[in-house]
């Protein structure tokens, strides 16, 4: 039916890449395109003989918008799937503009010098992407991304209004190492040592890093500390949703984390501030992402499961009605069946669904949107098929 380019070749991009290869028929072809070609070019020889899809492979800068295009251009895909960093995205939609091909990522751009993530920069390109016809669509991994759904799904199917959304992301698994991040270490770390921020009556709220703690009972994982954290699908959830009073965003950290992460930062391994280094310059948290475990190279070891999802309050028909769905993925069944762990699963499964619903034309309009502003129907369903089932409950445990 189509194909697809997809950027970067990390621990993400592995899962994208696996499940767009169980998915042949609607990825025809794919391209794995990448900063490092023998990544890509691995991908490509594990699943030879194993699919239907036929995959080549190129070599790409992602910052060098010409070289994109000449990419994009001579593979003439249907969507170009965003799964490099943060610092890329306005690279990647320049060029998909220039070429009037689809796009899509998983995280919101983020410039490299300052620890800001939000979607102004995005949602500046509405207007031209609506004029060149093609669609951005932003924000599809888990969370963002399932979080989205989950929130455009209730809202059709269970409220009249949301006034209250908490987002859950527990991890409860464990990979063995005393510090490890289960994504890339530079964005993560970023990500956590942040000030936490939420959404209340139209505006923003500003604490500490980790300064909310609460204490949450997941199904199938157990009592867990969680903490409030910024992230980035309040931004858009706020506004896209209907009624609500405030939107919050808690995850799960061990104390062993935490500690370590608080060493780290005391003697200055999470800066971004680029030192000198015997005569040479460099930024000490990149430093710390070259010493630590590659996130890729988790998947054996991690065991346990993680349990993502969206608590809502809300009314319906004049009622209160408090609402949760989420889902429940397991790490060693995600290695079993892709190689990776759960936290690049829960990314790159809806990472394919939404190129599948570019592709396919289920979700087909101009210009540059947030994941929930899309019909959620067919991607719930692509999410029980696809390896994402989600379970509801009508009486969940409410956080205070
Ligand atoms: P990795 O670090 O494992 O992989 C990133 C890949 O991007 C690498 O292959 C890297 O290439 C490539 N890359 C980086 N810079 C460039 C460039 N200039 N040109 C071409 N390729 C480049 O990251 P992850 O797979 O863990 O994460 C991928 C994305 O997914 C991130 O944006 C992350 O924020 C997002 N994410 C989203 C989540 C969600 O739920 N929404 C959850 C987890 C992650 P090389 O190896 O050669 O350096």
């Amino acid at each position: 039916m189509g194909r697809a380019l997809i950027i970067g070749a990390g621990g993400v991009a592995g899962v994208v890449i696996h499940k767009c290869c169980q998915n042949s028929e609607v990825f025809q072809e794919i391209c794995i395109a990448s900063r490092t070609k023998s990544k890509c070019d691995k991908y490509k020889q594990d699943l030879s003989g194993k699919t239907k899809t036929v995959i080549t492979t190129a070599k790409v800068d992602a910052d060098n918008v010409p070289q994109l295009v000449e990419l994009i251009k001579e593979y003439k895909p249907d969507v170009v799937i965003n799964v490099a960093l943060p610092y890329q995205d306005l690279h990647i939609m320049d060029a998909c503009l220039e070429c009037k091909v689809n796009y899509m990522d998983t995280a919101n751009y983020e410039p490299k010098d300052t620890a800001k993530f939000e979607y102004s920069w995005q949602w500046a390109y509405r207007e031209r992407f609506e004029k060149a016809g093609i669609t951005a669509l932003l924000g599809c991994g888990f969370d963002p991304g399932v979080t989205g759904v989950f929130s455009s799904y209730a809202m059709k199917h269970h409220f009249d209004e949301i006034h209250y959304i908490d987002i859950l992301d527990c991890n409860g698994g464990d990979h063995g190492y005393p510090f490890a991040t289960n994504f890339n270490p530079e964005i993560n770390i970023r990500e956590v040592s942040a000030k936490g921020s939420y959404i209340e009556n139209g505006k923003w709220i500003e604490t500490e890093p980790m300064e909310i703690k609460r204490e949450y009972n997941f199904k199938e994982v157990g009592q867990k500390d969680m903490y409030l954290l910024h992230h980035e699908e309040l931004e858009s959830l706020a506004i896209n949703i209907k009624g609500i009073k405030r939107i919050r965003f808690f995850m799960t950290f061990g104390q062993s984390y935490l500690t370590h992460l608080k060493c780290l930062e005391n003697v200055g391994m999470t800066s971004i501030e680029p030192i000198i280094y015997e005569g040479k310059e460099i930024i000490p948290l990149q430093f710390l992402k070259a010493v630590l475990p590659d996130p890729a190279s988790l998947g054996p070891r991690t065991v346990g499961k993680t349990n993502i999802g969206c608590i809502f309050q809300g009314v319906k028909d004049g009622e209160p009605k408090n609402y949760y769905l989420y889902n429940i993925c397991d790490h060693q069944e995600c290695y079993k069946e892709v190689g990776s762990q759960a936290i690049s699963y829960t990314t790159g499964v809806p990472a394919m669904i939404g190129a599948m619903m570019l592709i396919t034309g289920k979700w087909d309009k101009a210009g540059v949107y947030n994941i929930e502003e899309f019909d959620p129907d067919p991607f719930m369903e692509a999410l029980n098929k696809w390896g994402l089932p989600w379970q509801e409950d009508l009486n969940p445990v409410l956080v205070d």
